[in-house]
């Protein structure tokens, strides 16, 4: 652990790898000349400079995804070709795992253990398990009548645009290339303002792993770049992660423009149901916690609203708290720390700004984030609990994306289950029983595309992802997703005899 740590603490004075956007398989600085500072939430300094993209930097990474895409060398390309570049690219962002962690974790603040294992590690074995898929998937064939006979195809789309959120880009990132590359085609991806480096970096090495010039383009930039490519009229899909609010704006520029495809991966404000019969509360207690507050909130399928029985509440409260008033905080890149900063300033200004309006409401907090004596630069933030006894206030119904808790309280399962989908949500959800029955009576009838039950599993590729309501549609991850990027093409073969 030690020579670990020291590792950690040498990658951290290296300089990121790849500062620019990367278009046509070229390093590339906005044609504009303007840039942007790259601030980490760690202590506020700016550690790199990125090239602020706009419209025609957008143009310039459209065109060139399309003329890549009309070439064919890599839609042409037959599956097991592509496969072995995706496979490689997965290598060769392995091989530097624990730079990429480094990076992201000083990029926007994710603990090192958790950067390396699920961001980076994550979006290797996603692109591994696509990689896999590409030569084994098949279409389908339907005998119309004795002379008649279709082929019922997949075809790419064509052009596709990712925008990417702050909080996890690598993984969530990977969710997307995967499926939309091993189909055909190609891509212009648009991390976020917050957190590029390691997607640059991981377009960079697809470069290296084989992946021809122009097939995945890299556009740094914030809104402006994010609206040009929702806008375009050249491309053909959009695959958003992001808040609701931008997640509306882009289906009305896609309205506006070419009626372009669209899927959107948005927020939550899941419900995390605690029965009395639970098999393990202590369990349920330490789950909760590293699920709520792992990466400060900032996950969005974090279970924000804790919904327990009302018998075991005051007990199973007083757990969560302990275990969330134990957690330590501080720099990410300490393998010590369990929790690092939030990823920017004016996020923890709105997220504290959230708390107070709670204040104003009367709301009680059990573990109260500001009584803590936390790093004095940075924007580093403690859990806070909130207890309350209305599933309408605003710290239940609205998502912070903060280490802010609401604990709501119930007398059965179908008031709990009530009171977890009155919101405008639907992503995720968790159940904690050891009843069977009640177990499935509840998750046939929650409203979320995600269901734990009894600790459930963290992430993994094999299971679609997605929401129900306002957390969006489409889903990520698993064979499903690869439909998103494609379309059906019917070839219908009349033979003469
Ligand atoms: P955000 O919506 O502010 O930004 C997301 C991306 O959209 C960024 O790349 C940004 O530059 C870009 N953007 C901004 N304005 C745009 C515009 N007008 N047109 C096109 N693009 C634009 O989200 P964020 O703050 O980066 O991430 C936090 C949000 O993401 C939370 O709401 C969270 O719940 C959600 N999220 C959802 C999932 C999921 O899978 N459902 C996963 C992670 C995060």
């Amino acid at each position: 652990m030690q020579a670990k740590q020291l590792e950690i603490s040498r990658l951290a004075s290296v300089a990121p790898p790849t500062v620019q956007a990367i278009i046509d398989g070229r390093l590339m600085n906005a044609a504009s000349g303007k840039t942007f500072p790259v601030i980490s939430p760690i202590d506020g300094a700016a550690i790199a400079v990125l090239p602020e993209c706009d419209a025609a930097d957008v143009d310039r990474a459209v065109t060139g995804a399309r003329a890549a895409f009309e070439s064919r060398r890599w839609a042409g390309m037959p599956p097991k070709m592509r496969k072995r570049v995706v496979l490689a690219w997965a290598e060769l962002i392995a091989a530097e795992a624990l730079e990429l962690a480094v990076l992201e974790s000083r990029d926007m603040g994710m603990p090192i253990r958790m950067a390396e294992d699920l961001d980076i590690g994550f979006a290797v074995e996603t692109l591994r398990w696509y990689g896999e898929a590409a030569d084994k998937i098949y279409d389908e064939l339907a005998n119309l009548d004795d002379q008649v006979s279709a082929l019922i195809m997949r075809a790419p789309l064509g052009v596709i645009g990712a925008i990417l959120p702050w909080n996890a880009p690598a993984m969530i990132g990977a969710w997307k290339l995967g499926p939309a590359l091993i189909a055909g085609n190609s891509m212009v991806l648009k991390p976020a303002e917050d957190a590029s480096l390691v997607c640059l970096r991981m377009a960079e090495l697809a470069l290296k792993a084989g992946m021809p010039e122009g097939v995945l383009q890299a556009v740094t930039g914030g809104g402006e770049a994010g609206a040009a490519l929702a806008g375009h009229m050249d491309v053909d899909c959009i695959t958003f992660t992001g808040s609701a609010e931008v997640g509306r704006k882009i289906m009305t520029a896609a309205a506006a423009s070419n009626l372009k495809r669209v899927s959107l991966e948005l927020g939550g404000k899941s419900a995390n149901i605690v029965m009395a019969d639970a098999p393990d509360l202590g369990m349920a207690a330490a789950v909760s916690v590293d699920f709520m507050f792992g990466h400060q909130g900032q996950v969005c399928e974090a279970p924000t609203r804790l919904l327990v029985q009302r018998k075991v509440r005051d007990r199973f409260v007083d757990e969560v708290v302990a275990r969330a008033d134990a957690l330590r905080i501080g720099n990410p890149l300490d393998l010590a720390n369990n929790l690092g900063p939030v990823v920017n300033g004016s996020q923890r200004d709105m997220i504290l700004g959230r708390i107070a309006d709670a204040d104003r409401e009367g709301i009680r907090f059990a573990l109260d984030g500001r009584a803590k004596t936390l790093p004095s630069t940075g924007f580093y933030m403690a859990p806070s609990i909130a207890v309350s006894n209305n599933p309408r206030c605003s710290l239940a119904q609205e998502e912070i994306f903060g280490p802010v808790l609401t604990v709501l309280e119930f007398d059965d399962i179908d008031e709990a289950i009530r009171i977890a989908n009155g919101t405008r949500y639907g992503l995720g959800a968790s159940i904690w029983s050891s009843n069977l029955d009640t177990v499935f009576h509840a998750a046939k009838r929650l409203v979320a595309g995600n269901i734990n039950v009894n600790g459930g599993t963290g992430p993994v590729v094999e299971l679609p992802f997605g929401g129900f309501k306002e957390s969006g549609f489409g889903r990520d991850r698993s064979l499903h997703a690869i439909d998103k990027y494609c379309d059906l093409k019917n070839i219908i073969i009349r033979s003469s005899r």
